[in-house]
């Protein structure tokens, strides 16, 4: 398969941005991903406000604002995709469904504990988006990005509280997609716990095999 639609599904913190770069350079799809496009127009109002105003908290934006940043990047993805960070509920699952077919939905698996360990120790990019972690995938120089020289920062909703909030519209809203993707054949778990290179191998393997027997 040329043109492979990837949902990458997990919680927060699970690895979904650092594991989609390897998708995008092997290959070379599209990074759908509403979570950096809303942290770029956080400020813009919308109909429901501003997204800050939910994001701030840990809560999910309205779907209305989310389907239509994807559905204008969707049209743009004719080299196939990785969806990264939506959907997040089961609207929006519906809502995707109608507009694109999906080849497999890796779901990246990481305890509680790690996750949140993992969220607040994470440092960003502020220009090129590159993401490290202050213990265990540090920038050579301390706080400057290995990438572009930029000074690294800490996203506003990585505070232990907003983490802990996160992690519970994750259960209630996000967890509920696994059977939705589960009973249509495309969910593959996969260990997320291991070395960000451990879980590449895993979650390529397991693109490849879901590619290899799509259509059947
Ligand atoms: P998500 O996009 O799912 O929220 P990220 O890819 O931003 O997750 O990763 C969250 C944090 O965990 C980042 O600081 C990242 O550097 C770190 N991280 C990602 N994968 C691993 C891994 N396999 N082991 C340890 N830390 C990781
Ligand atoms: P992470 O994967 O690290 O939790 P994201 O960058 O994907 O974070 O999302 C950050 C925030 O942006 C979310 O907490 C939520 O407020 C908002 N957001 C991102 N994607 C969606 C979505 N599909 N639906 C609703 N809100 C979203
Ligand atoms: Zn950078």
């Amino acid at each position: 398969m040329s043109n492979p639609r990837i949902l990458l599904l997990g919680p927060p913190g699970a690895g979904k941005g650092t594991q989609s770069r390897n998708v995008v350079e092997t290959y070379g799809v599209d990074h759908i991903t509403t979570g950096d496009a809303l942290r770029a127009n956080k400020d813009v109002e919308t109909d429901y406000g501003k997204p800050r105003e939910y994001m701030d908290k840990g809560e999910l934006v309205p779907d209305p604002v989310v389907n239509e940043i994807v559905v204008a990047a969707l049209e743009d993805a004719d080299g196939g995709f990785v969806l990264d960070g939506y959907p997040r509920n089961l609207s929006q699952a519906e809502f995707l469904d109608e507009h694109a077919t999906i080849d497999v939905v890796p779901l990246l698996d990481v305890g509680r504990e790690e996750l949140i360990r993992r969220l607040t120790g994470r440092r960003v990019c502020p220009e090129c988006g590159a993401t490290y972690h202050v213990a265990f995938d540090p920038p050579e120089t301390t706080d400057v990005c290995d990438e572009c020289g930029s000074a690294l920062i800490q996203r506003d909703d990585d505070t232990e509280e907003t983490v802990r909030e996160r992690l519970s519209v994750y259960e209630e809203n996000t967890a509920p997609l696994i059977e939705f993707y589960e009973e249509r054949g495309l969910l593959a778990r996969v260990d997320g716990e291991g070395t960000p290179e451990e879980v590449w191998h895993d979650l390529r393997l397991t693109i490849e095999d879901a590619l290899a027997t799509g259509g059947q």
